[in-house]
């Protein structure tokens, strides 16, 4: 809606001026031309019917419920401003107008603080004030800006003239952070990369030996190969469990709700466990905590959570060693822990396990059967209940892993 200045005036009081006007004018110069003065205020705020042909009293009165409307729609069109400057406001990206001859008609909060050059952002803010001059009428420019930090930001720029269809407007330049977005990319893009090369370790030594077979005619060769086979065949089927085990955990961010004794799921990860652990000569000691003692949340996901921590302990232990697991409530938590005294984690290297693929020593990590996803999933468990999972750990001496959830999550 156009509201000029007039309208503003006569809104805020022009009312009372134009009936003061009324009575200095009505005894010196008549009522005709009074009605004609009155006709063309009318008119200007918008009144339809001609005032000459009314009297006086009608004019007037007609003249105040035109100021009233006028009031109204300043009122109006003021609180219409007021929204939209708000809901810019709230927007989650900063919004710049320039008017046709290139001064900033409006900016919301953030665009403010951007432009103002706070935080290391003038780079932005030039490629804005870039952008609004040589955006073309009728026309949209796009750029991607690098701000290298700290920390190391993402933003786009795009700008679009505005018109009426006949002239130009001026322009408006929406300013986007996709630092996140391109996180959450590139995320997706190495764990495109990981799970290739992952399968196409093992697929690749599968065809050799599978070929190696077919022309094998000793029976005690050809029985190694098949051993080999199935070894590998084994180890592509555990990378592809794991992965679905992540990706349902990932995609239960809430899980089933339910009471489950932590005992039960310590005994049912031990039990998982115990032939791994025969198998490298390592004793399981277990302190269980008392029946009572309840988890909320999801059975399966939280036993196997404990299940892969204590399978990282027996893997990565030496022989003869010994892995133990508590279980206690600490204040409003249930802890468990789980401690070897085995090759334990360089400091440099504690940051990074709990990530997909991540492993301290590759190499030493795949000839041991891992997956690079135990922890990953443990993570996610813990996240998924409200909990965390911590490490304490020395290379050469051993780890401890403290699971830790609280017994009363929060219902969302
Ligand atoms: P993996 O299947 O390789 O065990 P995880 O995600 O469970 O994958 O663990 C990631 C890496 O963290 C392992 O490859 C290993 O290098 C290190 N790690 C995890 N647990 C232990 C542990 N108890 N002792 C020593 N290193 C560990």
């Amino acid at each position: 809606m156009h509201v000029t200045v007039l309208d503003i005036v006569l809104a805020g009081g022009g009312a009372v001026i134009l009936l003061g006007l009324v009575a200095w004018l009505s005894p010196r110069r008549g009522r005709r031309a009074l009605r004609q003065r009155l006709g063309v205020v009318a008119t200007r705020l918008g009144s339809d019917t001609p005032l000459e042909s009314r009297n006086l009293e009608e004019s007037l009165a007609h003249l105040e419920r035109a100021t009233d409307a006028a009031a109204e729609a300043v009122t109006e069109t003021t609180s219409e401003t007021i929204r939209l400057r708000r809901a810019l406001d709230a927007l989650h990206l900063a919004v710049v107008i320039v008017d046709e001859s290139g001064d900033t008609v409006f900016s919301n909060h953030r665009a403010a603080a951007l432009m103002s050059g706070r935080h290391g952002d003038a780079i932005a803010a030039q490629a804005v004030e870039e952008l609004l001059e040589t955006t073309p009428l009728g026309g949209s420019e796009e750029r991607t800006i690098e701000l290298y930090g700290p920390p190391r930001r993402t933003l786009t720029v795009r700008t679009e003239s505005i018109d009426n269809g006949s002239r130009s407007l001026g322009t408006i330049a929406v300013i986007e952070d996709i630092s996140e977005h391109r996180r959450l990319e590139e995320v997706r893009r190495d764990f495109v990369a990981n799970v290739s090369h992952e399968l196409k370790t093992p697929m690749g030594a599968l065809g050799l030996l599978a070929e190696t077979l077919l022309g094998e005619t000793e029976p005690q060769v050809a029985r190694r190969l098949a051993q080999r086979i199935h070894h590998e065949a084994f180890r592509i089927s555990r990378v592809i469990d794991d992965l679905i085990d992540l990706s349902r955990i990932e995609n239960e961010s809430s899980p089933p709700r339910e009471p489950v004794p932590l005992n039960l799921v310590m005994a049912e990860a031990v039990e998982r466990v115990r032939s791994a652990a025969e198998q490298n000569d390592v004793e399981l000691v277990v302190d269980e905590p008392s029946p009572e003692l309840m988890l909320i949340g999801d059975r399966r996901q939280l036993t196997s959570a404990i299940y892969n921590l204590l399978e990282n302990a027996v893997k990565f232990s030496y022989e003869h060693s010994k892995v133990t697991m508590t279980g206690a409530r600490e204040g409003e938590a249930a802890v468990v822990r789980v401690t070897d005294t085995g090759l334990g984690i360089p400091a440099r290297d504690l940051e990074r396990i709990f990530e997909r693929f991540y492993r301290v020593d590759p190499g030493r990590g795949r000839s041991t059967g891992g997956t690079g996803l135990g922890l990953a999933i443990v993570r996610h468990v813990a996240a998924n209940h409200q909990g965390s999972v911590q490490v304490e750990s020395r290379e050469g001496e051993g780890s401890t892993f403290i699971f830790r959830l609280p017994l009363k999550p929060r219902t969302s």
